[in-house]
């Protein structure tokens, strides 16, 4: 008898085995190009398996935090992996899980105490909508609390793909065939805003007024407000001032209307600050934190909440306590990787870092700002982007797979949101290849569209790909 061995498979058996098998998210598979083959990564890089190198300038998806297969990071996992690799959370708890919990307790502002696990940006914000609402339906006997049915969120918004999700990020445009089954959520508008924006205050005078209305009629109903704060992801990387949000937190809280900020993007220091929340005033009731919580090495998410809503949760009664629950809940990997992930942030130089990527990336914004197509370019913290004019602007814009085609072919991984070019790396990038990325981008946006004021030149979409 032969003992057959497993053959090592030969890059293009999986490259086919994918295209024979693999349903890629938010790709039509009919005309996307086939995808790109990645056999590893290292720091801020991507290598295929011909060994041609991309510039990861979407930290992949908005996950890395400090490059790809980071030394610590691999260590921390393969040790936890050794030791305990996962436990059923319910009745169990782990070192790694506790640890974390106190350590983005502490990393936060003060006034959050307790930290529920999950494993993706979606559930997060689904598990602050659930708690949210069932924080009111818990005091069933305050006929006040039981009047408290509505659900605001910001117009574009984007809060992840499972139902609740999608009803909260509903005006994003992304889910209409799931429209009909989508809960009734109330959409504020959006004070989006740029470089050079003349009209800013008018704008922003004109979305508070909208919530003071809203309020006044609807105040005592509204169980809570969602919302990404400061840079509405994937919206388009939208932008508002800090003091906006301010407001809008203060007006919500006066009508004790509970506040979820979604910190899934912009958390881990993306915005300037480790999380949004430190910039924008009175703190919000429940935050939701994923992507980078791991460094961006494994699925794991956390919806932190203050005490007052941990302990609207407590009875005798089970009816009451937070039913929800993953299998993967508090994964031990990910906890492991999430500490090592933020031990990389105590670095003596990791905050000087974090401000020279900033400038850098001010620097570019600014070559690119000069470039005839291109407008609005605005910046918050880490995170560049800007539109390209004379398309049909908006997500569906067929410029954005044109360009994302020619950034690839440049060695560089940027995937524009429609007419939107963003630029969100890991913060082990060095100046001089965030530099060198800039004039890339410049030439391509110069190849792309031109360097004319007016409509691009015309290209076949590729459908959607955010
Ligand atoms: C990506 C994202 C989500 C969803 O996270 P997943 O891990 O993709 O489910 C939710 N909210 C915001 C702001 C995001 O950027």
């Amino acid at each position: 008898m032969t003992q057959k061995k497993t053959p090592r498979m030969a890059t293009s058996d999986w490259v086919a085995m994918d295209r024979a098998h693999i349903w890629h998210p938010f790709t039509q598979a009919q005309v996307a190009p086939p995808p790109l083959p990645v056999a590893r990564g290292e720091g801020a890089w991507l290598i295929d398996t011909e060994g041609r190198r991309y510039l990861d300038l979407i930290s992949s998806w908005w996950v890395n935090l400090h490059g790809h297969a980071h030394p610590a990071l691999v260590e921390a996992i393969s040790k936890q992996a050794a030791t305990l690799e996962q436990v059923l959370f319910a009745g169990f708890t782990h070192a790694p899980a506790a640890r974390l919990a106190g350590a983005l307790i502490a990393r936060l502002p003060a006034g959050f105490s307790h930290v529920f696990y999950s494993d993706n940006g979606s559930t997060a914000t689904e598990i602050a909508l659930k708690m949210a609402w069932q924080y009111w339906r818990n005091h069933d006997d305050d006929a006040a609390a039981r009047r408290r049915r509505r659900v605001l969120a910001f117009d574009g918004a984007y809060h992840g793909d499972t139902f609740g999700a999608m009803a909260a990020g509903r005006y994003s445009g992304f889910f209409d065939p799931f429209g009909d089954l989508l809960f009734e959520v109330h959409a504020m508008p959006f004070p989006a805003t740029w470089q050079g924006d003349e009209h800013v205050e008018a704008t922003e005078a004109r979305a508070l007024a909208a919530v003071d209305a809203w309020l006044a009629q609807h105040g005592e109903e509204t169980a809570a407000m969602i919302l990404e704060p400061l840079v509405q992801g994937a919206a388009g990387m939208r932008m508002c001032r800090p003091a906006f949000v301010q407001a809008l937190v203060a007006r919500l809280k006066a009508h004790g209307v509970l506040v979820i900020f979604d910190e899934v993007m912009t958390g881990f220091g993306r915005t300037g600050t480790f999380f949004a929340c430190e910039q924008t005033g009175p703190l919000p009731d429940i935050v939701c934190l994923s992507k980078g919580i791991s460094g961006g090495f494994l699925p794991l998410a956390a919806t932190v909440v203050q005490p007052h809503i941990h302990a609207a949760f407590l009875d005798d009664d089970l009816a009451r306590a937070f039913s929800h629950g993953h299998s993967y809940t508090a994964n031990p990997l990910g906890c492991a990787a999430g500490l090592a992930s933020l031990a990389l942030f105590d670095a003596p130089d990791m905050a000087g870092r974090l401000a020279a990527l900033a400038s850098a990336q001010q620097a570019g914004l600014d070559m690119l700002a000069e470039h005839p197509a291109v407008v609005k370019p605005r910046r918050c913290g880490t995170v560049a982007a800007f539109n390209v004019s004379g398309g049909a602007g908006g997500y569906g814009d067929p410029v954005g797979p044109r360009l994302r085609d020619a950034f690839l072919a440049e060695g560089l991984v940027v995937r524009p949101l429609g007419d939107c070019v963003y630029v969100l790396p890991p913060y082990c990038v060095e100046g001089d290849e965030l530099a060198m990325a800039w004039r890339q981008i410049e030439r391509v946006v110069d190849q792309v569209c031109g360097r004319h004021r007016g409509p691009a030149s015309g290209g076949a979409s590729h459908g959607f790909h955010p």
